[in-house]
């Protein structure tokens, strides 16, 4: 969710004064705020807007990012409801306004989940074929062995927390310049979890996880493209106490190779033939990704001629018919002939009606040479 303009949002001119914007935020956040309105989300989701403009436009540095450029991407408030409510960039408006963040925990009895972890694999070109099981090395927290991610010593439980009474939330009620607002916070006593430990587990202090380095061996599709990410349900950080793991998301880069260029599924080489070749036309071996291939040289080919093998690219992502490899025609040039193939290619010049190349430096006058050829 992004605000596109709020100067609309707000109801407010461009050349509203900073009094004016607050005001007419104010007055709309009075009118829409959730307390105003229980169980009602599209006043919620207008607050939100509402509050999102004037976190662009309460803000001298924002507002002139936001006129210059006209955009709230780059204000670091592109963040989705999650963000909003969990104070991700909006922490410092709830704090000026309401005196606290607006995280509404629910304590599931301590259950605590884990968190998404990211880590990267590299493969070769040539494995995107067919795809390729890889090791992925990253660091977790893992479920305490000691404590059975339960955090407590000697078999002990948890106790609910007496701070909180186990919900994890604690709420207080403000009174702020629009008027008395119910605030919601995370237990400061149990952080959130609604539980208390009382004999903490010494190989994890009571936190249920330790860091441990895990290695993995991830399957990475035929056909991906460098860059794509594979999510691998559940590899992340181990939840405790009934929470669930995080997922683990593995960036593949596929390593650069040298032969060819990748376009999608299609690759693309280079090739050097002769001269004579090219005029006469050959059957060449062409180096495939797994194997030599068979190219035919057509007669009369010129530099920069592009053959297709067809079926020897790549495959679509999860497998599937392969792309086709596109070969360019290098034409070479001897860089040095000796004098018979000198006197050859002279004798041919002159069967083809060509102008005859005498060496460099030997042509009396450039112009007239170039005359001559006309
Ligand atoms: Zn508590
Ligand atoms: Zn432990």
């Amino acid at each position: 969710m992004s605000v596109q303009d709020p100067y609309a949002t707000l109801g407010v001119a461009r050349s509203a004064s900073p009094d004016e914007i607050k005001s007419a935020y104010r007055k709309l956040a009075r009118q829409y705020h959730p307390d105003v309105n229980p169980n009602n989300p599209e006043a919620e989701e207008k607050f939100k807007e509402i509050s999102q403009a004037y976190a662009i436009l309460g803000d001298p540095e924002k507002k002139a990012r936001f006129d210059q450029f006209g955009s709230v991407e780059d204000t670091g408030f592109g963040g989705g409801q999650g963000d909003f409510f969990q104070g991700g960039g909006f922490g410092d408006l709830f704090e000026a306004f309401f005196g606290g963040q607006q995280a509404q925990p629910r304590a599931r009895g301590g259950a605590r989940d884990g968190d998404d972890l990211r880590a990267e694999a590299v493969i070769e070109l040539v494995d995107v074929l067919e795809g390729k099981e890889v090791p992925v090395k990253f660091r977790k927290a893992a479920r305490c062995e000691t404590c059975s991610g339960s955090g407590t010593s000697d078999g002990s439980k948890p106790t609910t927390c007496s701070e909180c009474q186990g919900r994890g939330s604690v709420t207080a009620v403000r009174q702020t310049m629009i008027g008395s607002i119910r605030t919601s916070t995370p237990c400061p006593k149990c952080r959130g979890e609604g539980i208390t430990i009382e004999n903490p587990c010494s190989t994890c202090r009571g936190e249920g996880v330790t860091p441990v380095q895990e290695e993995l061996f991830v399957t990475i599709p035929p056909g991906i493209d460098g860059g794509q990410t594979l999510r691998v349900q559940g590899k992340g950080s181990d939840g405790i106490r009934g929470g669930s793991n995080g997922d683990l998301y593995v960036v593949v880069h596929v390593a650069e190779d040298k032969r060819f260029i990748r376009e999608g599924r299609n690759l693309g080489t280079e090739v050097e033939i002769t001269y004579a070749q090219a005029a006469i036309g050959d059957v060449i071996a062409v180096e495939g990704l797994t194997e030599n291939l068979e190219l035919n040289i057509e007669p009369g080919t010129q530099p920069g001629d592009t053959f297709r093998i067809k079926n020897q690219g790549l495959p679509r992502i999860g497998g599937g018919t392969r792309g086709d490899l596109f070969v360019e025609a290098k034409i070479v040039v001897p860089k040095k002939t000796s004098q018979a193939e000198a006197n050859l290619l002279k004798e041919y010049s002159e069967l083809r009606g060509e102008p005859v190349p005498q060496g460099p430096g030997k042509s009396a006058n450039i112009f007239e040479k170039i005359f001559k050829r006309k």
